[in-house]
C-alpha cells in the first residue's frame, strides 16, 4: 500500500476500503504523507463544497442529569456535574433561534437531553419554526426515536437530524447500537437528512475501531460526516484517558472524507479549529445554552464559540463561508 497510490484511488471517486483507512489512519500526524491526506481531503471538501464552509449553531432546550450516562458527557447522571433540571421557556428558545438565524448560521439546531419529553420537544420546536424564516434549516439533536416520532418531528418542520452511533456505544454508554442505527434509519425513512460523526475520540480509540466507524458513517450516505475529539470533562473517570491533540484529530477528519463516497456534501468537526479546516472540515457549530461537552450552564460563557468566531476560523483557513440555508441538509448532497 502507498500513499500516492490511495490517492490516485480516492481522485478516481472511489471510496478508500477499511484497510486502506486503517493505513492512512497509522501514520504519524505530522508526517509527510499525513498532510499529503490533509491536503487531498481539503480538495475534495472544497471541490464538493464550491470551496465554501458552512457554520450550523446549536442551542439546547433543557439542561438536567441523564440516566442515559454517557461517560464523556457533561449531562450524564454518573458524572455529577448538573444535578438541577433546568428548561427554556419558549420565549428564550425562540430568542436563541432568532439570534442564530441573525447571525448567519446555515443551520439552527435544536437539542434535548435523551429523556427530556418528546411532545414538549415538539411543542417547543412548533414555537421556534413560526418564528423563523420559512427558508431556515431546522434540525433536531435528540435522542433515539421511534418512526411514529420521526415522523412528528418532520412534520414539526425539521429538515433533519444530528444522530451518530457513538464510539464504544454501549460499553462507554448505556445505550444500544441497535437503537441508534434503528433511530438513523426511522429518520432516514421519514425523510429527514441525517448528519453524523465519528466521534468522540480518545486516544484509547484503535486505527481499526476508527476505520470501522467511518466506514458505518459513509453506509447511509449521511449529510455529513467528519471527526470529533472528546472534551475531557473535569473530575470525570473518562477524563483520565486524556485527549488527542488537534493535529490527531485533523488526520481523522481528513482520512474520515478519503472514507465518504461523493454524494456527502459535508466533513465536519467539533470543536472548531484551522487545523481541522485545513484538512477538510466544510461544518463547524456555534453553541449557545447548554452543552455536553462544557460545565458552565450557559456554553456561550465557557467552550461555545460564535457563529462570528466559526466563520473567523473558517476564513483563517482560507475557505468562504456559505450565506444562505445549508446544503447539505436540504438534498443538495443526496
Ligand atoms: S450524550 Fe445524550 S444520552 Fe448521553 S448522557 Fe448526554 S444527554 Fe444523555
Amino acid at each position: 500500500m502507498h500513499i500516492g497510490e490511495l490517492i490516485k484511488k480516492s481522485r478516481g471517486g472511489e471510496v478508500l476500503l477499511r484497510e486502506e483507512l486503517v493505513y492512512l489512519l497509522g501514520h504519524e500526524p505530522n508526517s509527510a504523507e499525513n498532510y499529503m491526506v490533509m491536503a487531498e481531503a481539503t480538495r475534495i471538501s472544497k471541490e464538493l463544497s464550491d470551496g465554501k464552509a458552512e457554520v450550523h449553531a446549536q442551542f439546547a432546550i433543557n439542561l438536567a442529569p441523564c440516566p442515559c450516562d454517557c461517560l464523556f458527557c457533561s449531562f450524564a447522571k454518573i458524572n455529577g456535574v448538573f444535578t438541577e433540571a433546568t428548561e427554556l421557556t419558549p420565549e428564550q428558545a425562540v430568542a436563541y433561534a432568532l439570534q442564530f438565524e441573525n447571525d448567519g448560521a446555515n443551520a439552527v439546531f435544536m437539542m434535548s437531553t435523551a429523556k427530556y419529553p418528546f411532545e414538549g420537544f415538539i411543542e417547543m420546536s412548533q414555537e421556534v419554526r413560526n418564528n423563523l424564516m420559512p427558508e431556515t434549516t431546522l434540525i433536531a439533536n435528540v435522542g433515539d426515536q421511534s418512526l411514529k416520532n420521526a415522523a412528528k418531528l418532520k412534520e414539526a418542520g425539521f429538515s433533519g437530524v444530528y444522530h451518530a452511533v457513538r464510539l464504544r456505544e454501549g460499553i462507554d454508554t448505556s445505550l444500544s447500537v441497535k437503537k441508534r442505527k434503528e433511530s438513523i434509519s426511522n429518520f432516514k425513512e421519514v425523510g429527514l437528512e441525517v448528519g453524523t460523526c465519528v466521534e468522540p475520540v480518545g486516544p484509547e480509540h484503535t486505527n481499526e475501531e476508527l476505520a470501522e466507524m467511518i466506514e458505518f458513517t459513509a453506509s447511509f450516505n449521511p449529510s455529513y460526516s467528519g471527526a470529533a475529539r472528546r472534551i475531557p470533562i473535569h473530575g470525570t473517570a473518562i477524563a483520565k484517558r486524556g485527549v488527542i491533540n488537534e493535529l490527531r484529530m485533523a488526520q481523522i477528519v481528513a482520512v474520515t472524507r478519503l472514507g465518504m463516497p461523493r454524494t456527502v456534501m459535508g466533513n465536519c468537526t467539533h470543536e472548531p479549529c484551522t487545523l481541522g479546516a485545513i484538512a477538510g472540515a466544510n461544518l463547524f457549530w456555534a453553541e449557545v445554552g447548554a452543552n455536553p461537552r462544557d460545565t458552565e450552564e450557559k456554553t456561550e460563557e465557557g467552550r461555545g464559540e460564535t457563529v462570528s468566531d466559526c466563520s473567523s476560523i473558517f476564513q483563517e483557513s482560507n475557505w468562504d463561508v456559505w450565506s444562505g440555508p445549508s446544503r447539505y441538509y436540504n438534498g443538495s448532497s443526496s
